[in-house]
């Protein structure tokens, strides 16, 4: 296990004042879920860490609130709080729905949101659900506060355009109206504690004629960073969600997955396993049945 200094801040301040002292040596921990494991194996993405700095302890920064037609949630909120949670069961099922299916129940007891989102993985289960609503990050540091969308954050895999001593605090996006469906899809080596093989996020809103007025598609670990596919969503805009309409934007996702990631050794059965979960994904979010 690679050596390492243990900090434990009083305050968030604290905390900021730390990062800026160490720089590149230090790191934060929140559940520590993906940080010790890299500790334990000495994974060379912390080659040069010396100083972990445990923000585990700090108060106020575990919560969900409504704020007017907002939700904000503290990035110390377990993936087990998420899915728990009715406020986000009601205005943003996916993302409970997402959290539910990160790893098990001992990894989304320690497991956060703010950690989630930093660590990058592009398999990351609440990333394409944070996409699809359209949330924003706080980040906090000894140079002051700013505000990002979460596909902003991401430069890549497991790299994020996070300042050097910047922390997250919290993300924030609107309720999702009454009008909206959304759906989480996840495939996984198996059905419980696996990472995702391919994961996907939908929102749908459609008119009171049931035509889509607005679709957001995120797939994730199909493309480099967790990011919209535009030209599936065009396609489902001003016409009403039907199988055939679904099928087609899942090959679009499929097609697009390949001109962005390539052909590789698993393209052969991602391929058409995205293409399935997107329809899937689409008819659920639109409260469409396979067989109309
Ligand atoms: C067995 C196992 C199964 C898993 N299964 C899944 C899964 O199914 N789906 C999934 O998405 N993930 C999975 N994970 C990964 C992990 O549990 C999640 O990514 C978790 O949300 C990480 O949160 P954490 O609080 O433990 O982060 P930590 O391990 O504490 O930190 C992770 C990274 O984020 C940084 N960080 C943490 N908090 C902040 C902050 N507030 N601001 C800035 N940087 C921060 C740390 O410096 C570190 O680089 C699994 C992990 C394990 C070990």
């Amino acid at each position: 296990m690679q050596a390492f200094n243990y900090h434990r801040p009083g305050s968030l301040m604290e905390a900021c004042r730390l990062l800026a002292q160490y720089g590149p040596a230090a790191r934060v921990m929140a559940g520590g879920t993906d940080l010790v494991v890299a500790l334990r194996e000495e994974n060379r993405r912390l080659a040069g860490v010396s100083e972990i700095i445990d923000l585990g302890y700090l108060g106020g920064m575990n919560y969900i609130r409504e704020e007017g037609d907002t939700i904000s949630i503290g990035a110390l909120t377990t993936h087990t709080d998420i899915a728990a949670s009715p406020l986000l069961q009601k205005y943003a099922p996916l993302l409970a729905m997402a959290a539910a299916q990160v790893g098990s129940p001992q990894i989304r007891n320690r497991g956060t949101m703010g950690g989630n989102l930093a660590n990058a993985s592009p398999a990351a289960d609440t990333v394409p659900a944070f996409i699809a609503l359209e949330a924003r990050v706080n980040l906090v540091s000894s140079q002051g506060e700013r505000q990002v969308p979460v596909q902003d954050l991401l430069a890549g895999p497991y790299r994020t355009t996070l300042a050097a001593g910047e922390i997250i605090t919290a993300i924030t996006f609107k309720k999702l109206p009454p009008s909206a469906g959304s759906a989480f899809l996840k495939l996984g080596r198996r059905k419980a504690l696996s990472i995702a093989r391919l994961n996907i996020a939908v929102v749908i809103d459609r008119d009171a004629a049931g035509r889509v007025t607005a679709a957001r598609i995120v797939p994730g670990a199909a493309l480099p960073v967790a990011s919209r596919v535009p030209p599936a969503e065009a396609l489902l805009l001003g016409n009403m969600v039907s199988p055939e309409l679904a099928r087609q934007a899942g090959e679009m996702v499929g097609q697009e997955m390949v001109r962005l990631s390539g052909v590789r050794w698993s393209t052969e059965y991602k391929l058409p396993v995205i293409a399935v979960l997107t329809r899937r994904a689409i008819l659920q979010a639109a409260g469409v049945r396979e067989d109309e």
